[in-house]
């Protein structure tokens, strides 16, 4: 049998899931979501539904992570394995402690740890399902979930990606399109500051290609940074009715 690939844009120019190239998936965030946590948030950015939960800063174990001038910050990024179509084995894989590493680093430089000497400041981030973009939409939410345990901020971190697809540069791939197209650059920043704190590659691109779709990224992550502010806001204008009443 031949092997066809499948179209991923139709001859209208709409993508597998009926999106125009550069729009976002739907996106639903909630903060504030565990009462046993510190702080948390909740995303769905089309078929991704994650969690993130922060505790701290605490005591460090083992002590001898500790650092004198600062907290550490730890990130442990999981995917359930019930989250994707194929289970997944629930032993820890190279890509979890992979994504694990630039989740934590995109959120860093954000962080005040200064004013936490020798304390530990825990992130963990669950994929209850999986549909593409996991590490981006893991940021976004790790940032909200850090500002939810009032965490001292530079800025909240915001991230989300744009790719290459049937030839065509898109924004925020799913998880056909970022397995079936020909490339995936996911980009964090911290918007009021105009830094970006992740930048990677996947695939392919020309020099002009790679420029479409990290400003591409970047506007992506300039409305979602839009949406996160307006969960932040909820939870807290929630919390003042509810002391009102
Ligand atoms: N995925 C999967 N099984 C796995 C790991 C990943 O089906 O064991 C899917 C999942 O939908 C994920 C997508 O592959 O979102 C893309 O994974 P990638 O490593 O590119 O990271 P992400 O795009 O989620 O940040």
């Amino acid at each position: 049998m031949k092997n066809e690939k499948r179209e991923l844009i139709d001859k209208d120019g709409l993508r597998v899931d009926g999106r125009k190239k550069d729009e976002l998936r739907p996106i639903k965030i909630m903060v504030g979501v565990l009462s046993n946590a510190d702080g948390s948030a909740y995303i769905e950015q089309g078929k991704n539904k994650i969690i993130a939960a922060v505790y701290g800063p605490r005591e460090v174990h083992p002590r001898h992570l500790a650092l004198p001038d600062r907290a550490i910050l730890r990130c442990r990024y999981h995917m359930a394995p019930f989250s994707v179509e194929e289970r997944k084995s629930p032993a820890p894989s190279r890509r979890e402690l992979e994504l694990s590493k630039v989740i934590r680093e995109a959120l860093e430089p954000t962080v005040f740890l200064e004013q936490y000497p020798r304390t530990a400041i825990d992130l963990f981030i669950e994929v209850l399902q999986a549909d593409g973009g996991t590490r981006c939409a893991g940021i976004t939410i790790g940032s909200l979930a850090l500002a939810d345990a009032g965490i001292p901020m530079r800025d909240l971190v915001v991230a989300c990606a744009a790719g290459k697809v049937d030839g065509q540069i898109v924004l925020d791939l799913n998880d056909i399109e970022d397995k079936e197209g020909e490339a995936d650059v996911p980009v964090a920043m911290m918007p009021n500051l105009n830094l970006i704190t992740l930048l990677q590659m996947d695939g392919l691109l020309t020099p002009e290609e790679f420029e479409e779709a990290l400003n591409l990224s970047i506007e992506g992550c300039r409305r979602i940074y839009a949406l996160q502010k307006k969960a932040l806001k909820e939870k807290y204008i929630s919390i003042r009715e509810e002391v009102e009443t």
